[in-house]
């Protein structure tokens, strides 16, 4: 192969116009979302009052493909279909005798895969009269998003933002008000639940879990207004899947199949978005390596427990079995802001359950050293989240043999992170290894069923 196939560009007219929706191939049906009060099954009427019918719809479909709207297809044109580029230089400073190939959602106006959802949420909302989305967000990037999309249709958008990210990462903020969003730190004295946590912890920096309690009250006290989640609802992997469908096709186009598939998982919607098109050739027998990465200082995958629980933290959204550090759980501040979600996607825990998913924690300085060998051999600086899947893909790299490709999915730039690399310079970044007794403690708080 030579160089001039190192960046694998899809022509427009081949961008995928359906999405995969993964539900009637898991090899065992989904665990229903059920009542926190009552422990029944939710039903669609529940849901409505945070969210519109078509995406209830979505969440809840047995439909292997569903159609991507034209509105839709037509703002994805803004930046898709994105390119899949060979890291040779990597390779060689690794010494890999595989290919590596890197699936790149960075080059989208919010800097990362997360407009693959907010554009279709916002349109879908749109469309059944919603005037104002309401959401929260970790490092920034699914505000970003949001605002991004919300922009597009004509819509206001409210963006409750992790309060230790608000002052870690000022400039997405700044970004999310120039798109006409309004952002407040998590917690705010706007919410019951904010202000309450407030009074108890006057100096609490928030989690994703605080946060989306502040979105979903929100939410659910004002009716021209509906709730967005970033990550983990069924509906939001499935708009990902974009990704892995484009990837199968450029890979094709060069006569390749992927070997092995590398994401970084904070609630699991990039990984899953690039590994759920290739489920069905895994589960028909083809040798793909599915292989997540996490931080250790929230490590709900490998360290988890498979149960229901809260989605966050005022226990307000409905339970969904996943593995789980419990919605208590208060993660260390590190970095990688959109990682630090105590639980994932039902979909991706099924998978796990099913052993169809290689899980790996790291520390965020190993994660670190691997995005600044990817900045000085492939030349772009990786967000602090997708140096975890970096550094999952360098370990998988060198262990695989001559003729195989290991594809991992770029899932966002750090342009907006350059405080995080002068804290990595500097030494300042610490490592935080997870004592069981705060799992522990944590997990007693969920709820017995
Ligand atoms: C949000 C985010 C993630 C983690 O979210 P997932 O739902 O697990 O994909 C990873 N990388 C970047 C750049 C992000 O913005």
């Amino acid at each position: 192969m030579s160089n001039a196939h190192d960046r694998i560009i899809l022509p427009a007219d081949k961008m995928p116009t359906q999405w995969y929706n993964p539900q009637p191939d898991l090899p065992t049906p989904l665990a229903p979302p059920l009542d926190p009060e009552t422990h029944e099954p939710v039903t669609p009427d529940q849901l409505g009052v945070i969210f519109p019918t078509s995406l209830i719809e979505q969440e809840m479909s047995q439909d292997r493909w569903i159609p991507i709207p034209q509105p839709v297809l037509d703002a994805y044109r803004l930046w898709r279909p994105t390119p899949l580029i060979r890291a040779r230089n990597l390779e060689k400073a690794i010494g890999a005798k595989c290919r590596i190939f890197y699936k790149d959602e960075s080059v989208s106006p919010a800097g990362s895969h997360k407009p693959n959802t907010a554009v279709p949420q916002a349109y879908f909302n749109m469309t059944e009269g919603v005037k104002r989305l309401s959401t929260e967000t970790g490092a920034g990037q699914w505000g970003t998003a949001l605002s991004f999309a919300c922009s597009q249709f004509g819509m206001d958008c409210t963006v409750y933002m992790v309060k230790v990210s608000y002052e870690m990462k000022p400039y997405r903020q700044i970004l999310i008000r120039n798109y006409g969003s309004t952002v407040h730190p998590s917690p705010s004295e706007l919410t019951r639940t904010g202000a309450e946590m407030l009074r108890r912890d006057p100096g609490c920096k928030g989690s994703l879990g605080l946060a989306i309690s502040e979105a979903v009250e929100d939410a659910a006290t004002h009716d021209d207004t509906k709730y967005t989640l970033g990550s983990v609802l069924n509906h939001v992997l499935v708009h990902q899947t974009i990704v892995g469908l484009e990837t199968e096709q450029q890979l094709a186009e060069q006569g390749l199949k992927p070997d092995h598939l590398v994401g970084c998982v904070g609630g699991g919607s990039n990984f899953a978005g690039l590994v759920l098109p290739f489920l069905r050739r895994k589960l028909d027998g083809e040798n793909i390596h599915f292989v997540a990465s996490e931080p250790r200082a929230c490590p709900s995958l490998t360290r988890g427990e498979y149960r229901y629980d809260y989605g966050d933290m005022a226990r307000l959204t409905p339970l969904m079995k996943m593995h789980t550090l419990g919605h208590a759980f208060m993660p260390a501040p590190i970095h990688a802001g959109g990682l630090r979600y105590h639980g994932d996607a039902p979909i991706l825990c099924n998978l796990m359950e099913e052993g169809l998913i290689d899980a790996r924690s790291y520390f965020q300085t190993d994660c670190f050293d691997a995005a600044r060998l990817f900045l000085q051999t492939q030349g772009f600086l990786p967000a602090p989240e997708t140096s975890h899947a970096i550094k999952a893909a360098i370990d998988v790299a060198k262990e695989a043999g001559p003729d195989e490709n290991v594809v991992f999915l770029y899932s966002g730039h750090g342009m907006l992170d350059l405080a995080s690399y002068d804290a990595y310079l500097k030494g300042n970044l610490d490592n935080f290894e997870l004592p069981q007794s705060d799992i522990d403690n944590a997990l007693k708080e969920c709820p017995q069923i």
